[in-house]
């Protein structure tokens, strides 16, 4: 990706004050998803995260990962797997707790979702503590994916999330705050 391009994805992303409470910088990507021609450059941005490995399906995680992860999908002519907050799947599924800064949160996997061995990329909007896409991907672990990278449109570096997950997979992210 040309440092024009990452310009662009960098200054189309909005930075929204005290969302969702004070204190917070919530990155609004709803200007990439709503401009098509930046959007297939986040799209590319994130398939080359995989290196050129071979992808066999791409797991989304709840709900702007599966934007970008149909997204890819479609482009690469692979299966997407839904990483749903608990409650929300419909067939057989298996769970994973984790910690938030106040409470608790679960998200869900189908456990058919992903056959053993399967060649599978893991995809958020963001990076922020890494509780959530490690969840994901002990989920995904847990169904015997070969998880092929972590891959995130923003990574909030001062979070150092990407320690939580660094033990799944590969971490990558297109842009870095
Ligand atoms: P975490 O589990 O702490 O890594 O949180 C990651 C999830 O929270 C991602 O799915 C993001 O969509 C969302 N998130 C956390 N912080 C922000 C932020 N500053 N701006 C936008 N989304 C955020």
């Amino acid at each position: 990706m040309s440092p024009e391009s990452l310009d662009l994805l960098r200054n189309t992303i909005r930075d929204v004050q005290d969302f969702p409470k004070p204190g917070i910088v919530f990155k609004d990507i709803t200007p990439v998803l709503a401009d098509p021609k930046v959007m297939r450059l986040a799209i590319d941005a994130l398939i080359e995260t995989a290196d050129g490995q071979r992808i066999d399906k791409v797991a989304g995680i709840d709900a702007r990962g599966f934007i970008f992860g149909a997204a890819i999908c479609d482009r690469l002519g692979v299966g997407f797997v839904p990483i749903r907050k608990k409650g929300k799947l419909p067939w057989k599924t298996n769970g994973k707790s984790y910690s938030l800064e106040y409470g608790e949160a679960s998200v869900e996997i189908h456990q058919d979702a992903v056959a053993k061995g399967e060649n599978v990329l893991l995809v958020d909007d963001l990076l922020a503590t890494g509780g959530t896409a490690d969840a994901a991907a002990l989920l995904l672990s847990g169904l015997g994916a070969n998880i092929l990278a972590v891959s995130f449109f923003i990574e909030l570096e001062f979070l150092e999330g990407r320690k939580r997950i660094e033990q799944h997979a590969p971490v990558r992210s297109v842009l870095t705050y």
